[in-house]
């Protein structure tokens, strides 16, 4: 392997966005800490990173007397990286006060910047935290009792690692994952006024958690999904030291037991399991009886936004690894860095890469307005943004991951390069917390209960034409127009009647152009607001490539440098 880059400091992108979004004072305020944990990154994280992936978790069902506990034990790797998540407040900073004072709702674009350092080589360790920012948000809902938030929010935001801990979120169960209101778990009150939990979930992620946040239907209620309810259930016996689940001993909460572990495709060092709930103790994380759902979506599109920013970081440290064996390698014409077909190919990967990040970035900084601010139209936005952003990206990083491992040629099939696994774990990124089409038809749902918003988003890009026609960047031109002519009547029809033949079938194109559009006009909005070159060029080639059709290749590889460093 080449020599790598300095994640931070030569992340010409992340760095563009921080300044703009953050200000100079506040940069100045994030720069110690982005750097701390990029220094842990390239050194024991990424030695912890593939401790993790050549250590996959293991069950034991049952100790050495016979009594069932079922104990997940994990690699020191797992083990270090949940420290260093812990640590750098990957999960807690946008709840701390000291850091809602330093950056506003420039948290959570801080909080951004430290996912998309530590994500790509954190063995999916992205995943519990995700899971536990959604956890920490649902508990911070005021329609949630007090004093199960005040037991359990402390520690899902803890920055001690002895005291820290993640959360599952157990949600999907065989008979169906998009389409939760299959559900059969049910919820029970005890005699002693708390909940029991019976039923089966299907894909438990990070079962070695705590907690988990479950989806259940209270005793009496109705089918469908508005009548199910989020339930925390605390995963270990109540004496079971919560800080270290996986320390030997420590067996589960009555009346859960899992059956196995899943033998996944990617994120291997995640243990995933199938979970069966036997009368299991459970708190009603707000009123079991009413508005459930929505409570529950809290939690669900904090983790789409993590899942954006595990795909655009993934984005570019893939290509950071192209770009340095580019470098070193040389083929028939001489060194692949000067070769103009392979510099073309990068360079629109770097493009897809900037376009992954604006969206990526735009949904943090949008919660952080809403949770900070309180702002209306942030939240309006989002509700577009979050799908739109989950579902492009999931998209364009499986497409970029595939490139990547070509790049290398056959050193990227081989599984001690590491290179394969970059493929392997973005393939999920399309998949959890919602497919291509379930986000698009939610999309399409969202269009029809709020007319405004496809007016709204109209506006966005009626703006950045505008902005683009400013700037000269003729090929973001050509793209947001195209954009525009594809959208205008596709938004009203979906608006109109969601349940259209037309409009469900064409849900998945409509909704990818959205996405592709709104990428476009946030690095145009960026190029305007900043001047940066590399914006400019990319919101060019993105605009001519994937919105109206036009050939980059010639102007690709001429703009390599500015692209690729
Ligand atoms: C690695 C991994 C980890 C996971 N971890 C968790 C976890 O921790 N907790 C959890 O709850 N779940 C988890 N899941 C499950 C995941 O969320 C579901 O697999 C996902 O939501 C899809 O549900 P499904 O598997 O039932 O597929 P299905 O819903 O059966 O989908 C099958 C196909 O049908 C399509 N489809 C479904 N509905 C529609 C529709 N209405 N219109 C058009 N097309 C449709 C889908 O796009 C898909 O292509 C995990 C999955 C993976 C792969």
């Amino acid at each position: 392997m080449p020599d790598l880059p300095d994640v931070y400091a030569d992340d010409a992108v992340l760095r563009s966005w921080l300044s703009r979004l953050l200000g100079a004072d506040g940069l100045a305020l994030a720069d110690g800490p982005l750097k701390a944990l990029a220094a842990e990154v390239m050194g024991p994280l990424r030695a912890a990173h593939r401790d993790a992936e050549s250590h996959p978790p293991v069950l034991h069902q049952y100790d050495g007397w016979g009594a069932r506990v079922d104990r997940v034990e994990v690699s020191a790797g797992w083990e270090r990286l949940r420290v260093a998540a812990a640590e750098h407040a990957l999960v807690a900073l946008p709840y701390l006060p000291e850091a809602r004072e330093r950056w506003g709702a420039g948290a959570r674009v801080v909080q951004h910047a430290l996912l998309h350092l530590y994500g790509p080589e954190s063995a999916t360790f992205t995943c519990p935290v995700a899971m536990a920012d959604g956890a920490a948000a649902l508990l911070s809902r005021s329609d949630v009792d007090a004093a199960v938030r005040d037991a359990w929010l402390p520690r899902l935001i803890a920055t001690d690692p002895a005291v820290a801990i993640t959360s599952g979120q157990w949600m999907t169960e065989s008979q169906g994952g998009s389409d939760v209101g299959r559900a059969t778990t049910a919820a029970f009150p005890a005699a002693d006024g708390s909940w029991r939990v019976q039923g089966e979930k299907w894909f438990c992620s990070a079962i070695d958690s705590a907690m988990a946040v479950a989806l259940a239907r209270p005793n009496g209620e109705g089918t469908g999904s508005r009548t199910l309810a989020p339930f925390l259930i605390p995963r270990y016996a109540a004496d079971s030291p919560l800080a270290q689940p996986s320390a030997p001993g420590n067996s589960s909460a009555p009346g859960i037991y899992l059956h196995r572990l899943k033998d996944k495709l990617g994120t291997r060092a995640v243990p995933t399991a199938e979970v069966s709930l036997q009368d299991a103790y459970a708190i009603p994380v707000g009123d079991p009886h009413s508005g459930g759902l929505i409570r529950m979506m809290t939690l669900v599109v904090i983790t789409r936004l993590h899942n954006a920013a595990a795909a655009a970081a993934g984005m570019r440290r893939g290509l950071a690894y192209a770009r340095a064996y580019a470098d070193a390698r040389s083929v028939a014409s001489g060194r692949l860095a000067e070769n103009p077909l392979h510099r073309s190919t990068l360079a629109m990967l770097a493009v897809d890469a900037q376009a992954a990040f604006a969206l990526a970035a735009h949904a943090f900084a949008l919660l952080g307005r809403i949770e900070v601010d309180g702002d209306r139209a942030a939240e309006a936005e989002l509700r577009l943004v979050a799908p739109l952003a989950k579902l492009t990206t999931g998209r364009l990083a499986v497409a970029s991951a595939s490139e990547y491992l070509e790049c290398f040629g056959g050193a990227g099939y081989v599984e001690d390069t590491g290179i394969p696994r970059l493929l392997r774990d973005a393939q999920v990124l399309p998949i959890w917390e919602g497919t291509t089409n379930v986000l698009s038809l939610d999309v399409v749902r969202a269009l029809n209960r709020s007319p405004g918003l496809g007016d709204a988003f109209l506006g966005k890009l009626d703006a950045a034409i505008q902005q683009s026609t400013d700037l000269l960047i003729g090929g973001a031109m050509d793209g947001l127009r195209a954009a525009r002519f594809a959208l205008t009547d596709a938004l009203a029809a979906a608006a109109a009647d969601p349940t259209d033949q037309r409009v469900v079938a064409g849900a998945r194109n409509m909704s990818l152009t959205m996405g592709y559009a709104l990428a476009l006009a946030l690095l145009v909005e960026h190029a305007a607001a900043t001047g940066d070159e590399a914006t400019k060029v990319a919101a060019e080639l993105w605009g001519r490539a994937r919105l109206a059709a036009d050939e980059t290749a010639v102007d690709a590889h001429q703009s390599f440098e500015i692209l690729c460093g």
